[in-house]
């Protein structure tokens, strides 16, 4: 890639990452300058600030670092969770990670040790999603119950603290956290009723899913279903 090209790579990335950030804000699934996010291109990683509200964020502010963690670009030093993220982009083929506070799967992460099978958007994780044990935030440790956590799934909790989601790209991962809020705050409402349980699903429902779920929505060429 020529030097221009790589440059206008990295600021349209850093623009969709401050548009994700903002958007983890607008919705609810942070408060204040909870949570974090970030995105590779290439060799680098793009991303947020610690603790800086994500409404400031310009193109100058723009923060990357390699995959030691090393910074290369930006003065803002980057997210305390600097460890979860660059082991996702080592360990998996991420190339967008959400992190985020979000008050249902939060709750739901101080209950059990993994998601009940309550609806069959589970299969959009690879499973039931696992509550990684609590670590103290933007430890090793943490990152390391993560990656237990994140075995064969593409989201998890993490003990009395959030959420993690990884994808394709940012919009794939933000919507991975949006569904698992969701599905926490789905779980949480059925279960809620005095004296009833909620019916669960199978592995093997959850699995037939994740199988059909592989042709959801339009064609790939484009041209309607
Ligand atoms: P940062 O502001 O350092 O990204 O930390 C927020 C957070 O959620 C830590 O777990
Ligand atoms: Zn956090």
């Amino acid at each position: 890639m020529t030097h221009h090209g790589r440059r206008d790579t990295t600021e349209e990335a850093w623009r969709e990452l401050v548009s994700t950030a903002r958007r983890t804000a607008a919705e609810g699934l942070v408060v204040g300058t909870s949570g974090n996010v970030s995105v590779r291109v290439g060799d680098l990683v793009l991303v947020t600030p610690s603790g800086v509200p994500y409404d400031r964020l310009t193109p100058e502010d723009t923060v990357a670092v390699d995959l030691e963690g090393r910074q290369v670009l930006g003065e803002l030093v980057p997210t305390s969770e600097l460890p979860l993220h660059l082991a996702l982009y080592r360990e998996t083929d991420a190339l967008a990670v959400v992190h985020t506070h979000a008050v249902h799967a939060t709750a739901v992460s101080t209950l059990v040790p993994e998601l009940p099978l309550i609806h069959y958007m589970a299969a959009a994780f690879g499973g039931p999603v696992r509550v990684a044990p609590y670590a103290l935030y933007g430890s090793p440790e943490l990152a390391a119950h993560m990656l237990e956590a994140l075995r064969g799934r593409t989201g998890c909790l993490l003990g009395n603290h959030g959420t993690v989601t990884y994808g394709a790209n940012l919009d794939q991962a933000y919507d991975r956290t949006a569904q698992l809020e969701w599905m926490a705050r789905l779980w949480l409402t059925a279960a809620a009723l005095p004296g009833r349980t909620p019916a669960l699903l199978s592995a093997e429902q959850v699995a037939e899913v994740a199988q059909k779920l592989k042709g959801y929505g339009q064609r790939d060429d484009g041209t309607e279903g």
